[in-house]
């Protein structure tokens, strides 16, 4: 995997850092080299003749961080944050956007967001044309109630206008968001996401409809976002077991997401449904302007959450990366193969004395957390900012090479 050190010029070099790349089943401590915007070798000793190195030893090396579900239409939609804020204290280097914006104002999103920043930002269109209107501190107005607000062809107009940027339909699900409209909704979303054959996002609130009905409609590859939020309407059944619906969808191709947000994790459903064997596809933060304050922060919060729910390091990586990519049909993403972009995220790994808290309340001593060290977005080096909140339960490095 080398070349003659005089020939090859590499832009920069990130050394000896443990690399976790689960598209291309690389987990190993390793070199990476960059040149041009894209990785451009993996292996060892790759560091000589390089413009610029970096030396990574004892940290951890991934594809970019992706969040799936983020609210990212700063300043235009009320439940909007600012995605560089986001993405510099979350160590992520592409953000997909659930609806926050309609067909009615997706341009705006467009050209007054995506335009202006260097970070990807890709979009779930939703289904609702005015997208979440309504959504803030003490205001809650459904986007889903009425058959009028839901018009399938300027979503599938809209979309077919914009297949760079956007990358499949969303829509909310459950109490007041869609009221008495309740499953009129998905089906409406449904048929716009069969119309330009891309996934739907569907997020599941309060019943009705039930958690069963809505999952049973999704169709392979459509993802179900909150997918551990807490009773009432959990994935898990009175018995403590992962609902059969919810079983029969994943076998059918449905993927599951975390989305935590302020109000869609649940430790009482994590754990039964993990001790149940059932881990999620996605992690994600659906960070939005109440979120942002905890318990949910972000997406490396989340990821940290879900590594101290005893999923192993490389499952929380993969589903933060390479599996996102895949969900939103961008294989050019999530991954570290020689000429894909050099989108990479740097993680130290700490003890941690840290008590994770969920949506409900309910808390958790965790024992480790991921923190970010430097970022590159196609080979570009990114600010990393501070993560006051998670600081002062930093006890020390636990990985040592
Ligand atoms: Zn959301």
């Amino acid at each position: 995997m080398t070349d003659s050190s005089a020939a090859r010029g590499y832009d920069l070099v990130l050394q000896g850092g443990r690399v976790l790349d689960e598209r291309n089943d690389v987990d190993a401590v390793m070199d990476i080299a960059v040149k041009d915007g894209k990785i451009a070798a993996l292996g060892t000793g790759l560091g000589a003749g390089a413009k610029k190195i970096e030396n990574v030893a004892g940290a951890i090396v991934t594809p970019g961080l992706i969040d799936i579900h983020t609210h990212v239409y700063h300043k235009a939609t009320s439940l909007s944050v600012d995605p560089g804020f986001i993405s510099r204290r979350s160590a992520t280097t592409t953000l997909v956007d659930a609806g926050s914006a309609g067909a009615g104002n997706y341009d705006g999103f467009r050209d007054y967001v995506m335009a202006h920043s260097p970070y990807r930002i890709l979009a779930f269109l939703n289904v609702s044309f005015p997208g979440i209107f309504g959504f803030d501190k003490g205001v809650s107005i459904g986007e889903a109630t009425l058959r009028e607000m839901l018009p399938v062809d300027r979503c599938v107009a809209k979309i077919e206008a914009n297949r760079d940027r956007i990358v499949g339909v969303k829509v909310r699900i459950g109490g007041p968001v869609t009221g008495a409209f309740g499953l009129g909704a998905l089906e409406l979303a449904l048929e716009a996401a069969n119309a330009v054959n891309l996934p739907l996002m569907t997020h599941i609130g309060t019943a009705p409809p039930s958690y069963a009905d809505v999952v049973s409609m999704l169709r392979p590859g459509d993802i179900l976002t909150h997918c551990f939020r807490p009773d009432p309407n959990s994935a898990v059944g009175a018995d403590g077991k992962v609902l059969k619906a919810v079983r029969v969808a994943r076998e059918r191709g449905v993927l599951f997401d975390i989305a935590h947000g302020m109000g869609a994790f649940g430790y009482d459903t994590a754990e039964r449904a993990l001790a149940d064997g059932f881990k999620p596809d996605l992690i994600s933060s659906d960070v939005h302007v109440i979120a942002i304050e905890g318990p949910g922060y972000d997406l490396l919060h989340t990821m940290n959450k879900l590594l101290n729910c005893g999923l192993t390091l490389p499952e929380v990586i993969g589903m933060s990366t390479s599996r996102p990519a895949l969900a939103i049909r961008r294989p050019d993403l999530g991954h570290l193969g020689v000429g894909a972009p050099a989108d990479i995220t740097v993680l130290r790994q700490f003890d941690s004395n840290f008590v994770f808290e969920d949506v409900v309340g309910t808390k958790r001593q965790g024992s480790t957390l991921l923190q970010p060290v430097s970022v590159y977005l196609g080979g570009r080096p990114m600010e990393v900012a501070r993560r006051p909140f998670e600081e002062p339960f930093l006890l020390g490095c636990n990985h040592d090479h």
